[in-house]
């Protein structure tokens, strides 16, 4: 059956620190990382902007970007001055348009066709030096896969995917429309199709947020369809001398950073609510003592949970107190978990999942689970 494509009527609104978005909870600002390694020190910096809320922390995102919730509606200017202030948004015209996810393991294990970092860091930069660039859309997004296949399954807009160490395919949309180049090309002809995106909607007079809802093909000729790799999210644990952290409900708290700072200056953010600490492999035991998650057999892996109680006014329910007292009660399954505080679901994994809808307490969402 073919995929649905939505129709848009407006632009999007997705957040950024120029353009926050009001939420049940507060405000919400979110800041892109362009793909690229964390300073902990900023992260650091991020989070003392939310340090009197009741629960302090940064939200993880689908797409590997930080968030903060729950932020004064309208945005005080010295809160937006202190989040420009981490060093996070170094670019204050395409904040919205570094939507980057890479294979964050690149370069760092001896998977995939090669090191890609050099890559993110240059699309990026080149992607912030175009004025009319600026003008993407806040959801569209670019991968670039070491060939490892990890993110070019993420529903990309444009993707370049390393098929050896000196070539690439570089696509627009999915796997349908690919170009096979030199490695030394892909950049170009990456940040060529987002232009055409633009050059295209414009002319169409359409309010598209993706390529594939542009109902017209982009880019050079001579595109060919093409398979892609599939690999997955990296497993938690070590990888090497490296290590891959889950970080529980996708938040990020003081705790997990203090310890960070002992032995990594940076951190990459996957879209998989994990982390990767270079060097981390020898400091596990630490790590999960300051509560991030090195084993893949770990239930918090499979918890989620939206905001709930006392940051959500819609909510009935405190809903991350209760995924905290499941996390060491959970009855064995695999689907991943979501406890939401009413029928919105905010929040809720894009897949499969078992639902529960308000538990009043940690033993009704037990009794839940155990009828699934
Ligand atoms: S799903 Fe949760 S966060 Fe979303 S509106 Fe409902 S209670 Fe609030």
């Amino acid at each position: 059956m073919p995929r649905q494509v939505p129709s848009r009527e407006r632009p999007d609104a997705c957040p950024g620190v120029a353009r926050p978005f009001t939420a049940a909870d507060g405000t919400i600002v979110r800041v892109r990382t362009g793909g690229r390694p964390v300073p902990v020190t900023a992260l650091a910096g991020l989070l003392d902007v939310v340090a009197r809320q009741p629960d302090p922390h940064i939200q993880l995102t689908s797409r590997g970007a930080l968030q903060l919730r729950g932020l004064p509606d309208p945005l005080p200017d010295d809160v937006r001055s202190a989040i420009v202030a981490t060093g996070l948004v170094p670019s204050a015209s395409h904040e919205l348009a570094r939507n980057i996810v890479a294979s964050p393991l690149s370069g760092l294990d001896a998977e995939g066709s090669c090191d890609v970092r050099p890559l993110v860091a240059d699309l990026d930069d080149r992607l912030c030096a175009d004025p009319r660039l600026a003008a993407l859309p806040g959801r569209f997004l670019f991968a670039v896969d070491d060939g490892r296949g990890d993110v070019a399954g993420l529903g990309f807009d444009v993707a370049i995917v390393a098929t050896s160490a000196g070539s690439a395919l570089v696509l627009a949309g999915g796997p349908d429309r690919a170009w096979q180049i030199p490695l030394g090309r892909a950049i170009e002809l990456a940040l060529d199709l987002a232009r055409d995106f633009l050059d295209t909607r414009e002319r169409l007079g359409s309010s598209a947020w993706h390529v594939r809802e542009l109902g017209a093909a982009i880019g050079p000729p001579g595109p060919v369809p093409t398979t892609l790799p599939t690999g997955s999210a990296p497993l938690v644990g070590a990888h090497g001398e490296h290590a891959v952290v889950g970080v529980p409900l996708g938040l990020v708290t003081a705790a997990h950073l203090v310890t960070l700072a002992e032995f990594t200056a940076e951190v990459l953010v996957t879209p998989w609510r994990s982390l990767v600490v270079p060097g981390g492999a020898r400091r596990l035991g630490r790590l999960e003592a300051a509560g991030l998650v090195i084993d893949e057999s770990d239930p918090w892996l499979r918890l989620h949970a939206c905001t709930g109680l006392p940051g959500c006014a819609k909510s009935a329910v405190d809903t991350r107190a209760v995924a905290r007292g499941l996390a060491g009660r959970m009855p064995l399954g695999s689907l991943p978990v979501h406890v939401s505080g009413c029928e919105r679901r905010c929040g809720a994994p894009s897949g499969p999942y078992v639902d529960l809808l308000a538990p009043r307490s940690v033993e009704r969402a037990i009794d839940l689970l155990n009828q699934v």
